[in-house]
């Protein structure tokens, strides 16, 4: 071993899933939406141009469009390139404490990724056996608490007053709920910040929105977090956000009608192949989320993710304690989950 190998950081990357290079496969693997984006996002006006000069650091019209639509003031708002972004510069950012940060220990799986990467040191209280948060867990002593909602992969959702509790009870920390299915039919906790100045709301464009490639995604909060955000992103890298993503995702703020219309039909879906599983001898907890997180009676879920590849349909497994019974099913297009579904019947049979 060289003597220079001890001074390489060393991390154990977040693996997204697949992105299946053939054609005609049925990809209900990583949550992407399965409608193409607003037209007002296609017909946006560039003018190529300006690719000559730096995009605008601020991506101030962005940032405007977003703070208009939800009500806030543009000094609230911190954009990035996909949430992703905004939550590895908010963990850089807030989570610098030696006590330990909190979260789930079945949640999206970055985030003990970052906390490693950024040497935070962090607990994992357990989900209960209903994979349900529990509040209780969230009142000891930390350096921060974030925890998605709905939560990733179970698609769970906790009410208002559950946040609130836990704010309550974490008033010298920061706290982040990462809002990134909470389109799907769940109640945001951006109302929360008027009273709670600790808390974080991170956002993103790629499921809701349509846009996984473009990459946006954003974070609410009051102004001190939010220079606080930027102070750090200015000190990594200025201009992380291109000309074109800051033009195309301000015309898709634009599209209210487009936005409501896609994510209510991904919402029919999700209940009418919900219904389908349970017909299927599939159990599942109700999903606030574009997917569902589903276990079969008998069947074990990574021989019907095996399976399945086979056919050329992709579902998420998760070959790690607790949850290696289940899939996580993303919701496409009606004709994608009747396929699914018919794939099911034969292999189920
Ligand atoms: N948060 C959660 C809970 C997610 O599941 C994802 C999607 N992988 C993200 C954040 C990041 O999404 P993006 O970077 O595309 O905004």
């Amino acid at each position: 071993m060289k003597a220079w190998e001890n001074n390489i950081r060393k991390v154990v990357p977040y693996v997204p899933g697949e992105q299946p290079k053939m054609e005609q496969v049925i990809k209900l693997n990583t949550n992407e939406n399965p409608y193409p984006p607003s037209l007002k996002v296609k017909n946006a006006q560039m003018d190529l141009n300006r690719l000559r000069l730096y995009p605008d650091p601020e991506a101030k019209d962005l940032v405007h469009a977003i703070a208009s639509y939800h009500g806030v003031e543009d000094s609230q708002v911190f954009v990035g390139v996909g949430s992703d972004d905004v939550l590895a510069m908010s963990f850089l950012t807030f989570f610098n404490s030696d006590k330990p940060l909190l979260f789930p220990d079945i949640t999206y799986s970055f985030y003990d990724v970052w906390a490693d990467l950024f040497r935070i040191p962090y607990e994992t209280p357990a989900l209960d056996d209903e994979f349900h948060i529990v509040a209780a867990d969230y009142y000891k002593a930390n350096g921060g608490v974030i925890f998605p909602n709905p939560n990733a992969p179970t698609g769970q959702l906790v009410e208002l007053s559950f946040i609130e509790d836990i704010l309550e009870h974490n008033q010298d920390v920061i706290v982040i709920v990462d809002e990134a299915y909470i389109d799907f039919g769940g109640q945001t906790a951006l109302p929360l910040l008027e009273k709670y100045e600790n808390l974080l709301v991170v956002r993103t464009f790629s499921k809701s929105r349509c846009l996984a490639g473009l990459r946006i995604g954003y974070a609410i909060g009051n102004p001190s977090l939010i220079k606080a955000l930027n102070d750090v992103k200015y000190s990594f890298n200025s201009y992380t956000m291109n000309y074109p993503t800051i033009v195309m995702g301000t015309a898709c703020m634009e599209d209210e009608e487009y936005f409501q219309e896609t994510v209510h039909k991904v919402m029919a879906t999700r209940e009418w192949f919900g219904k389908e599983l349970t017909r299927l001898g599939f159990t599942f907890e109700q999903s606030y989320a574009n997917f569902i997180f589903a276990k079969h009676k008998s069947v074990p879920a990574k021989e019907i993710f095996e399976a399945a590849k086979k056919e050329h349909i992709f579902v998420r497994y998760f070959n790690k304690p607790r949850i290696n019974d289940y899939l996580r099913i993303s919701i496409g297009t009606d004709d994608e989950m009747k396929a699914f579904v018919t794939f099911l019947e034969k292999y189920l049979q």
